[in-house]
């Protein structure tokens, strides 16, 4: 479902990603580790091209992610994001906030984006929230409701950028409980997360980076027992 080959990324003169390659297959659920600046966000945000990379490919469902926009929009469609902040719009209700983007950008008709909207409200336990501004809600439900809002444009892979680092810890769960739900509804998934229990139950593969590379990538119980790369050895000392 999705290709990386051989990717670089500058910003500016500084070098984030380097030569990374990476495939991820339909239902696959793949955690990203690594330590801060290593180049997690980059390498998810470039899937999206909410970056541009400049040398290698990047395909999502057989498109080529590049200058082309239509392939971009193409390609936003199949994938959902849920970011580190909520980045729910603050002026809308939770319920316009899930529409907004069915009606404007999938002409779905008002009646039926809401329908769909209140079902995926309900799959992450918060239907009775639906007429509460964001203000108005913990860290945790405002994750939920970010989440339920990606999934109302129906993607066929979701792309998490730290979804729980910026909760208390009281919420985080409630938040990994959605994404394991997801994970056993056969979503495929990308989570960068340095949650390592959500990684030994969920993940497929763990992919550690370091420097702007793929340091290494395997089975969660492979690389949780038994790293290759002293830097893998290094960080998992460091987080577990
Ligand atoms: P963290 O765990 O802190 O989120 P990360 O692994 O997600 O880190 P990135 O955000 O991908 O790391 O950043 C990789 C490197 O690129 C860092 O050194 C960062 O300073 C640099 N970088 C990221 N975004 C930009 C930008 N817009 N302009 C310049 N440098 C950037
Ligand atoms: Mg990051």
């Amino acid at each position: 479902v999705i290709v990386l080959e051989q990717v670089n990324k500058w910003y500016g003169g500084f070098q984030a990603l380097k030569d990374v390659s990476l495939t991820v297959g339909r239902g696959e659920r793949v955690v990203v580790a690594g330590p801060s600046g290593s180049g997690k966000s980059t390498m998810i945000r470039c899937i999206n091209r909410l970056e541009r990379h400049q040398s290698g490919r990047i395909l999502v469902n057989g498109i080529e992610v590049g200058d082309d926009l239509r392939a971009i929009e193409a390609v936003r469609r199949e994938v959902g994001m849920v970011f580190q902040h909520f980045n729910l719009f603050p002026h809308l209700t939770v319920l316009e906030n899930l529409t907004l983007a069915p009606i404007w950008v999938k002409h779905t008709p008002k009646r039926e984006a809401a329908a769909l909207a209140l079902g995926h409200l309900d799959r992450v336990r918060i239907a009775d929230l639906a007429g509460k501004y964001p203000s108005q809600l913990s860290g945790g439900q405002q994750q939920r409701v970010a989440i339920a809002r990606a999934l109302c444009l129906r993607p066929r892979v979701m792309l998490f950028d730290e979804p729980t680092s910026a909760l208390d810890p009281e919420m985080i769960q409630e938040v990994l409980d959605v994404m394991v739900e997801l994970a056993e509804a056969g979503m495929t998934m990308v989570c960068v997360t340095h949650e390592m229990g959500f990684a030994r139950t969920v993940a497929d593969r763990v992919v550690f980076m370091a420097d702007g590379q793929v340091v290494e990538v395997g089975r969660p119980d492979e690389i949780f027992t038994n790293p290759r790369e002293e830097r893998t050895r290094r960080f998992l000392g460091r987080i577990l």
